[in-house]
């Protein structure tokens, strides 16, 4: 998603650097445009070095034109946010003047429009503040209010600035339905994605089974930030106690050839494949029919295993193989493995997750690290709906780079 994020001339304009960090964290491209109020607080340098661009400033001059004009910068954004909005700028944009660069970009974009408000609480009340305020969400901007507490003059009250998270929460949902230029179509409505989650269970004899730590948190949340962004998922899940996200059709499995067979019927209609499985990688040669019974004396029990087939790696030498993405769990060297793994398996992308020492496997928290052939990105450690929300959007970069 591309974000143009309009910072005008207030003390809150300190948290709007942790507003770029949160979204380029999340896989954004973030674009600061500050006015010359702005500069009086924050130096452009601290935004250049967190969205790892320019910052725009003016609109008259030739060299920053040169590169992408203030029109191009217009068409070239998904949504606006405008982060602190000063009093000044709100009457401004009420006006509809174009005697700065944003304000010329707050007329020449089409897409939606977010306002988070920020100024001493006597301002906010003004009548005039009021009444542009009204009026601009009546045109169709969406205001995100201000919050009441302690302000930086020292009073009490309503007028300041919304918290970075909550102003990425009220993005949120333009993201989700995320708009392909022009349209209000998601990138991901109705594409069919295929996941697999979980463990696998590989039978021993009728009561006892191999398996593994995997919970399945991970790829039921991938399937759940799917499904909100208005994917076709279908979901291959080994055995949890997971409950299935709403819009995700679930297909039950226990075993990795059970898997396999699953995966085989249904991937040449993905567009995605996301293995976040954790496949055995080995079974037993041949499961008892009877529960094996204990031996008196005998005190050690050999059990032959033969290999599973590899389910990511046979879906990515496919011709007709969708956009592949495999997941390496490692406790050492994490991002050498993960490389290898991805070149091994021909995968498209890997995502590396440090796993021991109570992360990973069975927490609610993840942290990742998501490698194509070209590029590195970190996803933070963060709840596994967020995370995964965040590698949607990279996944979306890798298949439109
Ligand atoms: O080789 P390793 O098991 O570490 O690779 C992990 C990746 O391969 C995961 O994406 C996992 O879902 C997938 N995998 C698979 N079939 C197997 C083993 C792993 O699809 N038999």
């Amino acid at each position: 998603m591309k974000i143009l994020l309009g910072v005008t001339g207030g003390i809150a304009a300190y948290k709007s650097l942790q507003l770029v960090r949160l979204w380029v964290q999340a896989g954004h491209q973030v674009q600061v445009v500050m006015t010359q109020g702005a500069k009086a607080f924050i130096q452009p340098l601290s935004f250049q070095a967190l969205s790892g661009r320019a910052v725009r400033d003016a609109l008259f001059d030739v060299s920053q034109e040169a590169g992408m004009g203030h029109i191009e910068l217009a068409r070239w954004a998904d949504v606006l946010v405008v982060a602190p909005a000063t009093a000044n700028c709100l009457a401004k944009f009420r006006l509809g003047l174009a005697e700065d660069l944003l304000s010329t970009l707050l007329l020449a974009f089409e897409g939606p429009i977010f306002l988070a408000p920020a100024m001493n609480r006597v301002m906010w009340q003004q009548p005039a503040t009021q009444e542009n305020i009204e009026i601009l969400r009546q045109r169709g901007f969406q205001i995100i209010p201000p919050e009441s507490g302690e302000q930086a003059c020292g009073e009490v009250g309503e007028g300041r600035m919304a918290e970075p998270e909550t102003i990425v929460a009220q993005v949120m949902p333009e993201m989700s339905t995320h708009l392909i230029k022009g349209t209000k179509k998601s990138f991901w409505s109705q594409l069919p994605v295929l996941v697999t989650a979980g463990p696998t269970y590989e039978p021993i004899d009728p009561v006892r089974f191999m398996g593994n730590r995997s919970s399945g948190k991970m790829g039921f949340a991938i399937a759940q930030a799917l499904a909100e962004q208005g994917a076709d998922v279908i979901l291959v899940s080994g055995p949890t106690a997971l409950a299935t996200p709403a819009g995700v059709k679930r297909i039950q499995v226990k075993t990795a050839k059970e898997m396999f067979a699953v995966v085989q019927d249904f991937y040449a209609d993905a567009e995605v494949f996301i293995s976040a499985a954790a496949v055995a990688d080995y079974r037993v040669a041949e499961p008892s029919k009877q529960k094996i019974k204990k031996q008196q004396n005998v005190d050690t029990l050999t059990l032959k295993l033969v290999k599973n087939p590899d389910i990511v790696a046979w879906v990515a030498q496919q011709a007709d193989k969708p956009f592949t993405v495999g997941f390496a769990a490692e406790t050492e060297q994490l991002l050498t493995y993960a490389r290898q793994k991805m070149k091994q398996k021909k995968l498209d992308m890997i995502c590396a997750n440090q796993v021991g020492d109570q992360q990973g496997f069975e927490q609610d928290e993840n942290a990742l690290w998501v490698l194509t052939e070209k590029e590195v990105y970190e996803i933070p450690q963060a709840d596994k709906l967020q995370v995964a929300r965040a590698l949607l959007n990279y996944i979306q970069q890798g298949m439109q780079a």
